[in-house]
């Protein structure tokens, strides 16, 4: 008795929509599917100048008998999907009968498929039709010959992106499912020649050490946890390992590559303020989950899924990466040859990872007018110099200030540099956000009212919902005639700059510009630290020093600034010998 089935036509019909083959990547992806929905071990994929000529996938699964393999080729014809009901229970990946059939509309397909008992079968299409049905070997397996793709389809050839580009996705295809099936072994081969292989022994490790290299791999960190409706698991690229791009997050939702939005910004969010801006991580994330929670797309081409419950999942994963973090030394080393990344001979990304760091225009516009720096208040420093070791900071001592801007520091593992403002910057950061963080936003009395000047559709509005929402903040306004007065604010808003602080918000929150009042407030913050914090150029004593580093260490994150550029960088000792030549 074959395994497929034939859908009723109003299921067929739901999965159908939209076209399957869209590129030589997707064909990839449905033949890999089959493969693994056979729960195939080994899967050799050959390809064949870009796949344009030949695409062969060869696994080792269940593989079919002659009744099935011809019920392959009738359209929505499928052995998982049985009922609309099922649709929701969808834990394998085979689900789209129609798969087949379009590849083999669009190609010349051969497909030879044995359970291993008996004599396989090998049927040939073209233009969908079997031309050419013959006993086959009784290997166990299927066999997928995908020749001249898009041969009748002229105007499809023509818009592929480069042969380059198209193999590029072919291979992150193969890698994804290698990464989501990291039992099975897979063996990627372009013209004759092993691009990409994997043990097939269940290490996701080996795995991204396969698709990246041995560097990036040691600088991934495993993790895992759950909550009542999810678990994750993956590996997590240390902050210090940064790409241009943000395709090297990967998600997989019981065991299918996805894509889901709210998943990938979530990711982001939690390396913010890690990451400067433009440099984006590389992350691994499983996301293992009940079926009911999650709406696969009835759309074939897309891999985003819609995920219930998605806020416990946000929150679930971005406390793993918190606690993750923690526990880790993130300086970042500087080296004489640039990070060796992730790319493939055949693979041309363009990728910037030298471009310098950018910082915040404002900032620097900042930094250069002097004239109107607020004094950082540094009290003298009475204790005794320090003997406790500290918390995430290396142990060092202070060898002096370089540029005016620069603390250097030494230990046996070389020479710590640290950006004087970009630490005092990540200090008053956290204060400014522990502050604006309490329940109750600790407030100020102003002398003397502070008039506004608002316009009429800004009085107005001050009218409405706005003001409470201010309130929250800590701003209070008076009115009178009219005219709007500030008379508390929040006590972390500079002396003498409660006008000019009280308008940022109050602009951000009339013009509803602002997505959440953490995010306003991460903003204020950001700006505050920056502005009021320790500048290049500035002498500092030997105290303030001391207390500068012993708050740095305090801080949740002392590597990086709030806009995400290093505080701290190292020289080990290696590197520096390596630099004048001592050691190669
Ligand atoms: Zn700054
Ligand atoms: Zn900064």
């Amino acid at each position: 008795m074959g395994k497929i089935r034939q859908l009723d036509e109003s299921l067929a019909n739901m999965i159908a929509a939209g076209e399957v083959v869209e590129n030589m990547a997707s064909v990839v992806k449905e033949l890999l599917e089959n493969a693994l929905d056979a729960q195939a071990k080994n899967i050799n994929i050959f390809v064949t100048q870009f796949g344009l000529k030949e695409i062969r996938v060869v696994d080792d699964g269940e593989g079919m008998d002659a009744e099935d393999l011809h019920l392959a080729f009738k359209r929505h014809a499928t052995s998982k999907i049985r009922a609309h009901h099922d649709l929701h229970h969808i834990m394998t990946l085979g689900f789209r009968g129609e798969a087949l059939p379009s590849i083999a509309s669009v190609s010349t397909l051969s497909i030879e498929s044995s359970t291993g008992e008996a004599a396989g079968r090998r049927l040939t299409l073209k233009n969908g039709s079997i031309i050419e049905d013959q006993p086959a070997p009784p290997r166990r397996g299927t066999i997928m010959t995908v020749k001249d793709l898009f041969y009748n389809t002229p105007a499809r050839l023509k818009h592929l992106r480069s042969e380059q580009r198209e193999f590029a996705a072919m291979v992150e295809t193969v890698q994804q499912a290698a990464l989501a099936h990291s039992d099975v072994r897979f063996n990627m081969h372009h013209n004759g020649q092993s691009v990409f292989h994997t043990s097939g022994r269940g290490d996701v490790l080996q795995v991204l050490h396969a698709i990246y290299d041995k560097k990036t791999a040691a600088q991934m960190r495993p993790f895992s946890s759950k909550n009542a409706y999810f678990s994750i698991e993956g590996y997590a690229g240390l902050p210090t390992l940064t790409r241009s791009t943000r395709k090297h997050i990967t998600l997989v939702c019981n065991q299918r590559p996805i894509r889901n939005i709210v998943v990938s910004s979530t990711i982001l969010e939690a390396y913010k303020s890690y990451l400067p801006i433009q440099k984006f991580p590389v992350v691994y994330l499983q996301i293992k989950a009940d079926p009911l929670l999650i709406d696969v797309n009835i759309h074939p081409q897309k891999q985003e899924v819609k995920l219930s419950e998605v806020n416990s999942l946000k929150k679930l994963i971005l406390e793993t990466f918190a606690q993750l973090f923690k526990q880790e030394q993130l300086i970042a080393d500087v080296r004489k040859t640039p990070e060796p990344r992730f790319v493939h001979p055949s693979m041309n990304f363009k990728t910037s990872e030298q471009e310098p760091y950018m910082h915040d225009t404002d900032e620097k516009v900042h930094e250069l007018n002097q004239s109107t720096a607020s004094t950082q208040v540094t009290e003298p420093h009475q204790e005794e110099p320090k003997t406790t070791s500290r918390q995430r900071l290396p142990d060092f001592e202070y060898v002096g200030q370089a540029i005016g801007t620069y603390l250097i520091f030494q230990n046996e593992s070389g020479l710590h540099l640290i950006d004087q403002h970009a630490a005092a910057e990540r200090i008053r950061y956290e204060q400014y956000r522990q502050a604006m963080r309490l329940p109750k936003p600790d407030i100020r009395m102003l002398l003397l009212p502070l008039p506004l000047s608002l316009s009429a559709d800004e009085r107005s509005a001050l009218k409405g919902s706005a003001q409470s929402y201010l309130n929250q903040f800590g701003l209070t306004m008076v009115e009178a005639s009219g005219q709007y007065a500030l008379q508390e604010v929040p006590y972390w808003f500079p002396e003498g700059q409660e006008e000019h602080y009280a308008d940022q918000v109050i602009r951000a929150v009339l013009k509803g510009l602002t997505p959440s009042k953490g995010a306003l407030l991460d903003k204020l913050a950001i700006d505050l630290a920056c502005k009021h914090s320790i500048k290049a150029n500035q002498h500092l004593t030997r105290s303030e020093i001391d207390r500068l580093i012993d708050d740095l260490d305090q801080t949740d994150n002392p590597f990086t600034c709030p806009h995400g550029r290093p505080v701290i960088i190292r020289i080990t000792t290696q590197e520096l010998e390596r630099f004048f030549k001592r050691v190669m």
